[in-house]
């Protein structure tokens, strides 16, 4: 297989992932399951430890030297998430736990409220269960109608079967920006702009497409998107939604306690405004420092270059798995990023991961959190092998080598 011909100086990046250096099984680690979760550079650990060792102390309620520091680290995060999505104003970034809280936070504070039994709430098949199970909640508790939008066969989505789907009783279009089991990447600028055509707010989950992606939550005029920080190589339990301020103007508390509050009696209480209302009780003050290290990170690499280097990846691997006539690839869409996701004849999916990792080469197998998805394509599983920036084309030909070592075993 030839070098790698992107720009992209692989071999300096991984000096900055300690974990990679690592072997397993006595083999060099190969990670390939970036879509599930991605290592995290070096400094974003020492950030964090440095913060919690020499800044930290709880946010926004103190006036002591210390509060004053972290509340300054954990505002500073904010205005570092602001830029990474290119927001208009630091207020409409709500911190999370994760992708997961974001989307329900949605559910239960834009759409619940005023949701009538009846109205539907727009999906694609190939949502993450994320962007799923919250929607059910709502069919379950209030009579939303879940509408679903299929894809084509290879994994492509139809834009004007997406039109047809939104109707007059439409009262949100939940999207994902990149799936994490196809790759599929959907075009959110022209599905936002046929949305507001007819009146209807847009989310999209970007938890996989702000890693693969630029984003311009203003360009595209989206309504809510939806980060998470564990596979934006930052650290686990902190995420991010970005919402229009006259959405989370309009929006009601999610959670109680803490500093949501303006003013509470035994009679009644009073909200924070955006962003304070919906971040209810401690927030993750370390992961949040943690999360704006990775994304300072980020921004001094040249991530046009890193895109087209994971592109590249995939593209090799992909080719190479042409020649396994017992392998199918499931999501070939034109616009797709760098995972791969397939089915091998007669072997289970497990059993491949399982034999894969015994060869040093990390992958997921499983239904990947998109059950749904799964159904759509005839299968309960597939296994996967999602990118980072900081693979090489050594791990693509491991990848490859360790499954034609499947094949000998299983097959
Ligand atoms: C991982 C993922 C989520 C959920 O993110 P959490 O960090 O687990 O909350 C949602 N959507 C997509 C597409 C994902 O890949």
């Amino acid at each position: 297989m030839s070098k790698c011909q992107t720009k992209f100086e692989v071999d300096r990046i991984r000096q900055d992932f300690p974990i990679l250096a690592r072997e397993v099984y006595g083999k060099p680690l190969v990670y390939l399951d970036n879509a599930a979760s991605a290592q995290k550079p070096l400094v974003v650990l020492e950030r964090m430890t440095s913060f919690a060792s020499r800044e930290y102390a709880n946010v926004h309620r103190g006036v002591h030297f210390l509060s004053a520091l972290a509340t300054d680290a954990y505002e500073g995060a904010r205005a570092r998430v602001r830029t990474f999505l290119n927001a208009g104003d630091s207020a409409e970034i709500v911190f999370t736990k994760g992708g997961t809280e974001a989307i329900n936070l949605v559910a239960a504070s834009f759409i619940a409220p005023s949701l009538k039994p009846g109205d539907e709430i727009v999906l694609t098949v190939m949502e993450h269960h994320s962007n799923i199970v919250p929607w059910h909640l709502l069919r379950e508790r209030h009579g939303a109608m879940l509408k679903w939008v299929d894809v084509g066969d290879d994994g492509s989505l139809d834009l004007d079967a997406l039109d047809a789907a939104i109707g007059p009783r439409t009262r949100l279009l939940a999207i994902t920006q990149m799936s994490n089991v196809l790759g599929t990447i959907t075009p959110l600028e022209e599905i936002v702009k046929r949305a507001h055509a007819k009146g209807v707010p847009v989310l999209a989950d970007g938890c996989q497409g702000a890693v693969h992606e630029r984003v311009d939550v203003q360009a595209w005029d989206i309504d809510f998107y939806v980060i998470t920080g564990h596979k934006l190589y930052g650290p686990t339990g902190i995420g991010a939604l970005y919402a229009k301020a006259a959405h989370l103007e309009r929006m009601r508390p999610y959670q109680g306690g803490g500093e949501m509050i303006r003013e509470v009696t035994r009679d009644k209480v009073t909200y924070a405004d955006p962003p304070a209302r919906f971040e209810a009780g401690t927030p993750p003050i370390i992961e949040a420092v943690g999360l704006a290290r990775a994304l300072e990170y980020l921004s001094t690499l040249d991530l046009k270059a890193a895109h087209e280097h994971e592109r590249a990846l995939y593209t090799q691997a992909r080719e190479a798995v042409r020649e396994f006539n017992w392998l199918r690839v499931i999501g070939d869409a034109p616009q797709k990023g760098a995972i791969l996701s397939f089915e091998c004849d007669g072997m289970h999916a497990h059993d491949v991961a399982t034999i894969l990792d015994r060869q040093g080469v990390a992958v997921r197998a499983g239904h990947h959190c998109a059950q749904v998805l799964m159904d759509r394509f005839g299968t309960v599983s597939t296994t996967r092998a999602s990118f980072a920036f900081y693979n090489t084309m050594a791990d693509v030909e491991a990848l490859v080598g360790a499954l034609a070592k499947a094949r000998e075993v299983l097959g």
